[in-house]
């Protein structure tokens, strides 16, 4: 199980923490949306509340206003592979110590065996790699008794994080205490924000995407780093280094930049807006092409399209409408379903469109669903040329860091060249940014990424055998042997 989600969590005496945490999370929506949970505690007891669906499904004035406590976590939940059953919905809950736990989980671990192993549990009867977590941390709590004053889960997680090896982003809390861990690569986001002026402090949150701080008018402290835990109680945000300097190795999802997050989100300290904004404008530099109008596939491809418009001197335009409505097409099972869900999210104009040569930017190509659908759209609506440009390179290699992507048999930069893939998609040119050009427009220089998607250079082992042979000629990856279990 593979989970890309929002994670949320709030420490605040006083005010109404259920209300900030549906604020938050409705913030993060567009990191998951399948379904929606809290946990609220009031110092004695933790209420949980989850359930399939959206953020404002699941909660109502009603549940709302009967969730009262000092401290809450939260999660949007998108699961990627297996089933997507309520007993799958987060937080994560476990009745052991004082009055419990509950665990939200964004990330993916990579070696789920060993530990289900470790937990005391049975093979195939966990559901979910953040359930072993939760697991393995309750297996631990007897030992540790925990001190009131410093929270029952810390030296758990002391004792347990950094056992753990792949990609996680936790918030956490026991009945005092509100915790957030980030792994020792920072593969996902995790930042800490506070509620009133900085020498009074009213509250301390944290947050996968700084939009959900300022929805409830917390300010930006900063990014947790990788390898570090943060507790959080009556005494204020005590930080602990949860991993030896050698452990840690900063390899921030470059996807966040391209795709993942919020634009108005910060990220190594950059806006995302802009740095997509850059990628356009380096795009142009890099393959420029004469051409009448440049516009985007919507929304994700609208300002690297902006960017490129800028750089390049032609018109900016609108070529097709989304249907806001309409969540993501990315996820479902089949091609077929796939492509009607274009259809029916994507719809041109065909007067901006007519006798036009067209430069049509987004930022990714995975399977290819959504360009292949777009240029057939656009040819259809009469546009002379179609020239595609893509914000990111070519994508051949799996996910096992909490991104949904499909086989490498199903990847199409994997398997075709620029030039097949440019006949394929039925386009007069197609060219990607360079993976310079793209950490460039993201900068700054001295901060590090995972691009194993775009490189086949995975930070942290990987749950199969990677024998990877040269790249036949003209073909943008290698060659991965073998099954890929669990993608
Ligand atoms: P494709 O249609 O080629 O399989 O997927 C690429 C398109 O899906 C892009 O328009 C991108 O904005 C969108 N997309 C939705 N979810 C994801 C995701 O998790 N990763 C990536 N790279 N693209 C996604
Ligand atoms: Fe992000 Fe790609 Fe690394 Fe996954 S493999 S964490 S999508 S950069
Ligand atoms: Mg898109």
């Amino acid at each position: 199980m593979k989970e890309a989600c929002g994670v949320f969590g709030v420490y605040a005496p006083g005010r109404q923490v259920a209300q900030l945490t549906f604020d938050g999370l409705y913030a993060l929506q567009h990191r998951g949306q399948e379904s929606a949970g809290m946990a609220v505690s009031d110092g004695e007891t933790i209420t949980v509340v989850k359930d399939m669906g959206l953020v404002a499904t699941v909660f109502d004035e009603r549940t709302l206003s009967g969730l009262i406590g000092h401290l809450a976590i939260g999660h949007t939940r998108y699961s990627t592979h297996g089933s997507s059953d309520w007993t799958n919905a987060q937080p994560a809950y476990r009745p052991v110590g004082r009055a419990g736990f509950a665990l939200g989980h964004n990330g993916n671990l990579t070696e789920t065996d060993v530990l289900v192993e470790r937990a005391g549990m049975l093979p195939g009867m966990t559901v979910s790699d953040s359930d072993v977590v939760a697991g393995l941390l309750a297996s631990a709590f007897p030992g540790s008794a925990g001190d009131p004053e410093t929270g029952e889960l810390a030296g758990v997680l002391e004792a347990v994080v950094p056992e753990l090896v792949g990609a996680f982003s936790f918030v956490l809390m026991d009945a005092t205490h509100l915790y957030g861990v980030r792994d020792p690569n920072g593969f996902r986001p995790l930042c800490l924000g506070r509620l009133g002026p900085a020498d009074r402090p009213e509250g301390w949150v944290l947050a996968s995407e700084s939009p959900a701080l300022d929805v409830i008018g917390a300010t930006l402290v900063r990014e947790l780093v990788p390898g570090e835990m943060v507790v959080i109680g009556p005494g204020g945000v005590r930080s602990v280094r949860l991993f030896s300097t050698d452990e840690v190795d900063d390899r921030l999802c470059i996807f966040e930049f391209v795709y993942f997050a919020r634009p108005d989100t910060r990220l190594h300290g950059i806006e995302v807006h802009g740095a997509r904004r850059r990628m356009g404008e380096l795009l142009a530099r890099q393959a420029p092409v004469d051409a009448d109008m440049v516009m985007a596939v919507p929304e994700s491809g609208v300002p690297a399209a902006e960017g490129y418009a800028k750089e390049s001197g032609i018109p900016y335009g609108q070529g097709l409408v989304k249907n806001r409505y309409i969540g993501r097409t990315f996820i479902d099972p089949d091609h077929q379903a796939r492509v009607s869900a274009v259809r029916r999210k994507l719809n041109p104009l065909r007067d901006n469109i007519e006798s036009k040569r067209l430069v049509v930017v987004d930022d990714s190509i995975v399977r290819s669903t959504t360009i292949r659908s777009v240029v057939a759209m656009l040819r259809e609506a009469g546009a002379a040329e179609v020239h595609l440009r893509v914000s990111s390179p070519p994508f051949a290699w799996p996910c096992f860091y909490g991104i949904d992507t499909p086989t490498r048999e199903e990847l199409l930069a994997a398997n075709m060249s620029i030039a097949e893939m440019e006949r394929y998609l039925g386009a007069d040119s197609l060219a990607y940014i360079t993976l310079d050009n793209l950490k460039a427009a993201i900068g700054p220089p001295e901060a590090g990424y995972c691009d194993a998607c775009l490189t086949g250079e995975y930070p942290v082992k990987v749950p199969l055998t990677l024998e990877v042979a040269p790249a036949p000629p003209g073909r943008t990856g290698g060659v991965l042997q073998g099954a890929l279990p669990g993608v």
